[in-house]
């Protein structure tokens, strides 16, 4: 059952102390992926969540949301779209800054990847204080307005309405969560789905 799995998966999982630097617990699933069964049940039990939600994009977050996305982006019939560190994609791009621990970081997305009106689930391994999730909510929901701006400057008859129309961002699914940093609250009304609480 869903209990057995979540036991395998968490018991599949390295916590490396003071990992990149003093104090930080560090959630390695590396080691999950040398567990094929394991690997397996992560996947599984996100395909199990989101085969019948009618998602049509699964944005993955660089780089470990590269590992869990488009396993599921594939069973589940889903585009993957990658959300990536600054300068790493060749086309025009939109970005999105954030703020971290100490200073920023900036997530960037091609245009045209997603179309207004899509369904989105989002992906990483692991979500902290969740600003790095809120960044790619942001980015998602602007690529349509822009989108939108776009079609308007180039057609003969403008909306008179300026309506932002945004990509629906249903979930965001992650494989860990680390409770005690309360990222799941800056999240607004996005819900978020994971399997484990490290
Ligand atoms: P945050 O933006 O604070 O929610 O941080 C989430 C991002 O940082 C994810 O992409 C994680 O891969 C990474 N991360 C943050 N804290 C940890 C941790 N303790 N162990 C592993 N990865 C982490």
């Amino acid at each position: 059952g869903d209990d057995t799995r979540i036991a395998r998966i968490s018991s599949a999982i390295r916590v490396i102390p003071d990992f990149p630097k003093p104090g930080i617990l560090f959630q390695d699933i590396t080691t999950l992926l040398l567990d094929p069964r394991a690997f397996r049940d992560s996947i599984d039990l996100f395909v199990e969540r989101y085969k019948d939600k009618n998602i049509s994009v699964v944005a993955g977050i660089e780089a470990r949301g590269f590992i869990f996305g488009p396993p599921i982006a594939l069973a589940i019939g889903a585009k993957f779209v990658p959300m990536r560190k600054p300068k790493k994609l060749p086309g025009e791009v939109i970005s999105e800054e954030y703020s971290l621990e100490y200073g920023t970081d900036v997530m960037e997305m091609h245009v045209g990847a997603v179309q207004a009106g899509e369904r989105a689930l989002i992906v990483d391994d692991l979500i902290a204080t969740g600003g790095t999730l809120c960044a790619a909510i942001r980015l998602l929901g602007y690529q349509s307005a822009r989108k939108l701006f776009h079609d308007m400057d180039g057609g003969e008859n403008r909306p008179k309405i300026l309506e932002r129309v945004g990509v629906d961002v249903v979930e965001c699914a992650c494989v860990i969560e680390l409770p005690e940093l309360k990222g799941r609250d800056r999240l607004g009304d996005k819900p978020l789905f994971v399997l484990i609480n490290g």
